[in-house]
């Protein structure tokens, strides 16, 4: 069966390296690939764009292709979005399908700090994307938890419904959304780090305009 991987973020705003590592993940593993807005994030500051215009964003950015897809369940539920929230309800939905949850290599690290991220296992794989000119280093915590689960082969994932994880070989781009929000406060057009879709109406990068970052 082919599994379901969700790229969960701020999107704010989405940008090609979210969209670039997102498809090539869903080329890797053989996977449906769906964007999946986080609501009030548990680890960090507001986003600067509200969740509608994050999702405006992000359908714009999805349009003229169909193997990526958006999932807006987090936004409809109250509060902040935790992760083990969204995959107890998908894992009580999807029975036995395999689901991986992608992370890029900066948030895989910091998962100790996620509520109750042991049970992440029981429910879905974790699919690591590299992501450059970020120093992570894993806690020991970590490297423990995933020594018995790492395989190489997406195969693997395609057999179990959950447990696993695999590290995913994406061309690097060191592209982030807090450069993105830089560039837009300091008045500039960063046109080919954004999917051009965002450009089609002038008002959807707005929020980002003269806005100082707090990041
Ligand atoms: P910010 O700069 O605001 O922190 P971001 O660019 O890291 O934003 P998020 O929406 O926070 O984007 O990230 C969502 C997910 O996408 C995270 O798992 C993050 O690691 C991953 N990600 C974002 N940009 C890249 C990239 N260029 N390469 C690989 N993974 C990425």
């Amino acid at each position: 069966m082919k599994p379901l991987a969700l790229f969960g973020g701020t999107f704010d705003p989405v940008h090609l390296g979210h969209l670039s590592v997102a498809w090539e993940a869903s080329e890797l593993l053989d996977a449906e690939v769906r964007l999946m807005p986080a609501n009030v994030p548990p680890h960090r500051s507001a986003p600067t764009a509200t969740s509608a215009q994050r999702v405006a964003m992000l359908k714009a950015a999805l349009q003229g292709q169909s193997r990526l897809t958006l999932d807006t369940r987090e936004l409809r539920r109250e509060g902040p979005s935790y992760t083990i929230d969204t995959l107890r309800e998908l894992r009580s939905e999807l029975g036995e399908r395999p689901l991986v949850l992608l992370l890029g290599a900066d948030a895989f690290a910091g998962l100790p700090s996620w509520q109750s991220w042991r049970e992440l296992f029981d429910h879905a794989h974790i699919g690591v994307l590299n992501r450059p000119g970020i120093d992570v280093e894993w806690s020991t915590d970590l490297a423990v938890e995933i020594l018995p689960r790492r395989v190489n082969d997406p195969k693997v994932l395609h057999e179990i419904p959950a447990g696993k994880v695999i590290e995913l070989s994406v061309t690097p781009l060191e592209i982030s959304a807090t450069r993105i929000r830089e560039l837009l406060a300091e008045g500039r057009d960063p046109r080919y780090l954004l999917p051009c879709g965002l450009f089609d109406d002038p008002s959807v990068l707005a929020p980002y305009r003269g806005v100082r970052n707090e990041k």
